[in-house]
């Protein structure tokens, strides 16, 4: 490796002795060239030390490392020379801005040339660099006239050292007022010692055991921020961030296997069990028969329930898989033992359709249809579990009555949102939670639950997979069933992305589907218009439609905003075909299941996520007829975005799923979110991208933590010493513990 190669330029020829306390804790104004103006622009960086300014690692390089003779220089891309600076002119421009126009000379024939260098508003560089004077540019070129030109080059004396010119260039996020190219100076500065030679990075001490660097083939700590600063070569810079990515990701490693750990040992759950004959007369009294993904995730959750460890499962399955009834048989499971099952779902509307299905779910005495409500009731099942909805629109003496019967056990199962059911409640015996679409998965609601003194068995559903790299990092604890077969029947919803201009097409169009018996939903992504921008509100599009478009149609709007009880009427009757066309904004996002829906329309689509976008999509076409969504975007940029909507997986006729579209947001946003409730201010990981991190880099730190853990499961040895402050270090910046 090149680490010696790159030491050499760095090593002081004679080091002082060291200060008592390392220089990487005192202020960055300790270095030469920052003073107090610059110490509060790094500040807004939350750069304060030494050490957080040597942690402030480049967001992207430039190469300017390869040489062009002048007379080869061509335009249009960053380029390097070498030149002799010839006559140096300066002028305003015709907006009074101050220009500076250098002309370049060949130094290895100084007679011809027809490259110049200009810069705007640069008086210092006629003040530092004089005619005649060899130096180095990088930038890049431009025609302008007949004369090619570097446009506002970055510029060295071609005898000082390369730091901004003839090297891979680090580019560094910046805050307003902070100069790039002063930042640059002050990290090679901390680098390599600049004039002083005394080079801060030399007092990063190496947190990793040799055992695990040379086993691994890894770069020492100091090398590897030396060469992620001021790449040598493209090699050494990748050696550099597979270091750092190292050991980002065994951090990671150790502080969720010490987590895993401490479930495992204070595991307190109240083994849960059904006998088979039970189990299968729940499954054959459903209106439905159980797809085969149904009845494996099934078994998969009995056999966790079974167990004394509190289950960590997350049942995994796109819009539409029938994740609920799997929910609906584990929750029988836990009453049939004695115990309490809670469901929280994100909204109240869906709290209360979860309501309804469960009831449904539990009372049902198999085949489909016929039984009206007066005959369930006739013939309800002795064994159904006892079921109660609390909203935020149950008050007084029923709400008083609910937390009553689930505080003396009466109750056996309650549907909530998360926070009524996670916060609002004490339960009799708590025996399984299950989170209905949620993406920090069961980090917070083990929390919750520990601080309560109860550790259920967790069963987390989503339509958002995580990715790979997700499950076995951040997620390895979790264990995953995956709903991977629809209920027969399902069939791809024709999605299309149209201009605004479109839509005086899209409302006759959906007139017509209306003319044909179908339902159609309008989404927004606003509740009220704001006169500040033209972001599609429900309000506005309800009005608009109601008076022209959609004039004489039967319409509703639904948001978030309105009484819980006047949702759940309008959400009513829109499931008894009273309303033809609902305008609502993103309540309808999860879940919700009417059958005779098979139009959406989504306006100001951009403003989604592609996961989103999919779920809403999910609502329409739920028994299998042929659906349709409409997105409406007004910002063609976005497009591209929009368009994996109606891509086709390659080789196929199949729509992108909801993991493909998981993974494109993934990627889009960033993985930070999924780490959990993220301090204010505190940077994400800083070199893993967990959208796409290597993944035999994540065997291997899982590798290395495991066995690190085997032998100094706290961590106390003094070789672990730094590891361990990273550990904590990593607790304190995302509350996970
Ligand atoms: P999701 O996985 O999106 O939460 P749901 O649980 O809401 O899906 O199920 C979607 C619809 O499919 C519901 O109407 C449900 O009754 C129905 N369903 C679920 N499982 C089956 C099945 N095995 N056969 C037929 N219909 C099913
Ligand atoms: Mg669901």
């Amino acid at each position: 490796m090149a680490a010696s190669r790159t030491i050499r330029s760095s090593s002081p020829p004679n080091r002082r002795s060291e200060p008592p306390q390392s220089s990487l804790d005192l202020s960055v104004t300790r270095l030469p060239g920052i003073g107090d103006d610059s110490r509060k622009l790094l500040e807004r960086l939350e750069i304060r030390s030494v050490g957080d300014l040597l942690w402030h690692l480049p967001r992207t390089y430039l190469d300017y490392s390869t040489f062009t003779p002048i007379r080869s220089v061509r335009a249009e891309h960053d380029q390097t020379v070498e030149a002799i600076l010839g006559h140096i002119g300066q002028r305003r421009t015709a907006r009074g801005q101050l220009m500076t126009e250098v002309e370049l000379l060949d130094p290895a024939d100084s007679t011809a040339t027809s490259v110049r260098a200009t810069w705007f508003g640069r008086q210092f560089i006629k003040e530092r660099y004089p005619e005649g004077q060899l130096v180095r540019l990088s930038g890049k070129v431009k025609w302008f006239g007949r004369t090619l030109q570097f446009a506002n080059p970055k510029i060295e004396s071609a005898s000082a050292e390369a730091v901004h010119t003839g090297r891979i260039v680090p580019v560094y996020a910046l805050t307003d007022g902070l100069k790039e190219g002063h930042l640059r100076r002050w990290l090679h500065t901390a680098v390599f010692g600049g004039a002083k030679r005394t080079a801060v990075v030399r007092e990063v001490p190496e947190p990793l055991p040799d055992e695990i660097r040379e086993r691994r083939g890894l770069l020492p700590i100091q090398d590897a921020l030396r060469e992620v600063h001021f790449p040598s070569t493209w090699p050494d810079l990748f050696a550099a961030r597979r270091r750092l990515a190292f050991d980002e990701l065994l951090v990671l490693q150790l502080a969720l296997g010490q987590r895993r750990e401490r479930w495992r040992r204070d595991a307190k759950a109240l083994p849960l069990r059904a006998d088979d004959a039970t189990a299968e007369r729940w499954v054959a009294t459903l209106p439905f028969a159980l797809t085969g993904a149904q009845r494996r995730a099934f078994s998969e959750i009995r056999a966790d329930l079974a167990q004394r460890v509190p289950m960590s499962r997350l049942l995994e399955g796109d819009v539409g898989s029938g994740k609920t009834v799997v929910a609906a048989l584990a929750a029988r499971i836990a009453v049939a033992s004695g115990a309490q099952a809670a469901l929280m779902a994100p909204t109240e509307l869906l709290a209360e359709q979860h309501h309804r299905s469960l009831t449904e779910l539990f009372e049902s005495r198999g085949g489909s249809s016929g039984a009206g409500a007066a005959a369930r009731e006739a013939t309800r099942d002795a064994t159904a579990p006892r079921t109660a909805l609390l909203t935020s629109s149950v008050t007084g003496t029923a709400r008083r009555a609910i937390i009553d019967a689930l505080a003396s056990g009466e109750l056996e199962v309650i549907v909530g949102t998360h926070a009524l059911v996670e916060e609002a409640v004490t339960f009799k015996r708590l025996g399984l939670a299950i989170v209905d679409e949620q993406h920090r998965f069961g980090v917070r609601q083990r929390a919750t639950f520990r601080e309560k003194g109860l550790d259920p068995h967790l069963l987390l559903t989503t339509a958002t997979p995580i990715p790979q790299t997700l499950s076995q990092t951040v997620y390895r604890d979790l264990d995953i069933s995956v709903l991977d077969e629809m209920p027969s029947g399902r069939q791809s919803i024709r999605t299309e992305v149209r201009p605004h201009d479109a839509l005086p097409k899209v409302w006759p169009w959906v007139r017509q589907r209306v003319a044909l018996g179908e339902q159609a939903f309008v989404v927004t992504p606003r509740i009220e218009e704001d006169p500040e921008d033209d972001v599609p509100s429900a309000e506005a599009t309800f009005r608009d439609l109601a008076a022209k478009d959609l004039a004489g149609l039967r319409l509703a709007l639904l948001h978030g905003r309105m009484p819980a009880r006047e949702r759940d009427e309008v959400m009513r009757r829109f499931a008894d075909r009273e309303i033809d066309v609902i305008v609502a904004t993103t309540v309808v996002e999860v879940g919700i299941d009417i059958p005779n829906a098979t139009v959406m329309v989504v306006l100001g689509a951009e403003r989604f996520g592609l996961a989103q976008l999919h779920q809403l999509r999910g609502r329409v076409g739920r028994r299998g007829q042929r659906a349709y969504c409409v997105l409406v975007s007004e910002k063609a940029e976005e497009s591209e975005r929009l368009a994996a909507m109606t891509e086709r997986k390659p080789g196929t006729d199949d729509p992108l799923d909801g993991f493909d579209l998981a993974k494109r947001d993934l990627e889009i946003r960033g993985a930070g979110e999924f780490l959990g409730e993220r301090q204010s201010g505190a940077p994400e990981l800083r070199i893993v991208d967990l959208a796409d991190v290597d993944p035999a880099l994540i065997d291997d730190t899982a590798a290395e933590a495991d066995q690190l853990l085997a032998t100094d499961p706290q961590l106390e040895r003094p070789e672990h010493g730094s590891l361990a402050e990273a550990v904590a270090a990593l607790w304190r910046r995302y509350a996970l513990a």
